[in-house]
């Protein structure tokens, strides 16, 4: 038995974050782990601003419920549920994901949850695990299940290693460079024929 698992912004829609700074024109939401590489500053950063702009989950929802999938994902994944058991591994919030989730027709998404008080204003987040990509696909093998994965970006890598098979999907030079081993591919057709080809089974497009 096969299971896929896929990174979710950046492979299927584009990043919440900056789509968000984007539609509310703050743009010291733009910042990612690229500016600033500690997670936890950056979250809390992200927390402040959406306290002084006044944003509480419904507003924010509001907001991200304008954005959309990328081109052609809500094909592509309807694609891989008809042959893959499919989970979404992603280090998103399910409370900011769902909007986009529901144009993808709710596939399964592991990821990490906000604290939202009785106002709805965002306090704090909490991470599921350390490593959580990783620690899905080693669980998957526990259950026996052959994992291919793919995902476009640094927080993938664990995942792409510990699965039978990696893929990058529109990932950035750097990262293409820095991990030869996984097959690069830009678009949703040559990422149908990358899982096609390391499945066990005779699949076909
Ligand atoms: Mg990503």
């Amino acid at each position: 038995m096969e299971i896929a698992c896929l990174d979710l912004e950046g492979v299927l829609v584009p990043e919440i974050w900056i789509g968000f700074a984007e539609k509310t024109g703050i743009t010291e939401l733009r910042a990612t782990t690229r500016d600033i590489p500690d997670y936890d500053v950056l979250m809390k950063q992200r927390l402040k601003l959406l306290k002084e702009n006044k944003l509480g989950l419904t507003d924010i929802q509001e907001v991200i419920s304008t954005m959309s999938p990328m081109e052609g994902a809500v094909d592509f994944v309807a694609w891989l549920k008809e042959r893959f058991q499919l989970v979404i591994l992603s280090d998103t919030f399910y409370e900011f994901s769902e909007p986009l989730m529901r144009q993808l027709n709710f596939p399964t998404l592991f990821c990490h949850r906000l604290i939202v008080d009785s106002s709805g204003v965002i306090t704090d987040y909490k991470l599921r695990q350390k490593d959580p990509k990783r620690q899905c696909v080693k669980a998957f093998h526990n259950l026996n299940f052959r994992v291919i994965a793919s995902g476009d970006s640094y927080n993938d890598t664990t995942m792409l290693s510990e699965a039978e098979a990696g893929i990058l999907f529109r990932a950035p030079t750097n990262v293409v460079e820095e991990f030869p081993q996984y097959p690069s591919v830009e678009n949703y057709e040559e990422l149908k024929r990358e899982f096609i080809k390391a499945s066990d089974r005779e699949l076909t497009l």
